[in-house]
């Protein structure tokens, strides 16, 4: 049995994540949680934070208390505090699942450092269909190649921090590796004051930020005379969650590592 701890229990995908966890049919079992100090849930048992009975579990204001009651963390919470969480993971040989987005370049850099030690999976959307997209991405950049615009657009709830979003750069990145071009050289994010005409091998991102959206992607392949659109729509966290937890139950077992999700579904392999 793996046991998990959730960073961020009271969050809108740690909510989720119990929820995932508790309802899976993977051998694991939820054994831990933690929420910030004045969140009101701390100090509550994180099944009635969904409405269920309780299950013994209390969310806690610190992971370390917690070290000896998991083997896998899944970190749904900030760059911030997911880097804490690393460190913590590291020193005691814990796996991780981390969710988070917003990383820099520098703090990606630290995740990786630490999976050389310790294995994890850390995707920037764990959800089956996004990484479905992905793919698709790569085979209609490669048979579009240059000639074509690609613009990205994303739509989120008012509540998400980072802009774009974690998925979008990672299409992004796809799209640009696939064409042999860099994402930091390549990439606009938003045009005003520029009165210059589009330069074909840009690739634009365009955000929105309203209302409940759950996660909206879409990726424009406009040449002349048709454009092709790649499109996904979450309508539930649940999609990420199921993949957070997919994620941790592959993880058992595996020696260290930065897996994405590509390895989760077995895409790798298969290659
Ligand atoms: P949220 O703000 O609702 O939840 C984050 C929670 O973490 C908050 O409750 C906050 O209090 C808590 N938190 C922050 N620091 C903490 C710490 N040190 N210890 C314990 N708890 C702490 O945000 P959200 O919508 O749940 O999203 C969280 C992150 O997950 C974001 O970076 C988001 O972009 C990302 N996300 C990723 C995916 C994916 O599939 N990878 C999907 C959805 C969201």
């Amino acid at each position: 049995m793996n046991r998990i701890a959730i960073a961020g229990a009271a969050g809108r995908m740690g909510r989720t994540l119990i929820e995932a966890v508790i309802s899976s049919d993977y051998q694991l079992e939820l054994t831990a949680a933690t929420v910030l100090e004045d969140d009101p849930a701390h100090g509550v048992d994180v099944a009635t934070l969904i409405g269920t009975a309780p299950i013994g579990v209390v969310a806690a204001a610190s992971l370390e208390s917690l070290v000896d009651d998991f083997d896998t963390l899944i970190d749904f919470t900030s760059p911030e505090a997911s880097l804490e969480h690393v460190a913590l993971c590291l020193r005691h040989g814990k796996s991780m699942v981390i969710g988070t987005t917003g990383f820099s370049d520098l703090q990606k850099q630290a995740l990786a450092e630490a999976a050389a030690t310790i294995p994890m999976v850390f995707a920037p959307n764990m959800s089956v269909g996004v990484n479905v997209c992905l793919k698709l991405l790569q085979s209609a950049a490669a048979a579009f190649g240059d000639n074509v615009d690609i613009e990205i657009v994303e739509a989120h709830h008012r509540h998400k921090k980072d802009a774009p979003s974690g998925t979008a750069l990672r299409m992004g990145e796809v799209i640009a590796d696939t064409l042999g071009r860099k994402l930091d050289e390549v990439a606009v994010y938003g045009r005003e004051g520029i009165s210059a005409e589009r330069d074909r091998k840009t690739i634009g991102f365009a955000t929105i930020r309203a209302g409940d959206i759950v996660g909206d992607h879409t990726v424009i392949f406009a040449g002349p005379g048709e454009r092709v659109e790649i499109t996904h729509r979450a309508s539930s966290r649940m999609t990420f969650a199921g993949g957070a937890v997919r994620a941790a139950a592959w993880l058992q077992g595996k020696g260290p590592g930065l897996y994405g999700m590509d390895d989760v579904l077995g895409w790798v392999d298969k290659q």
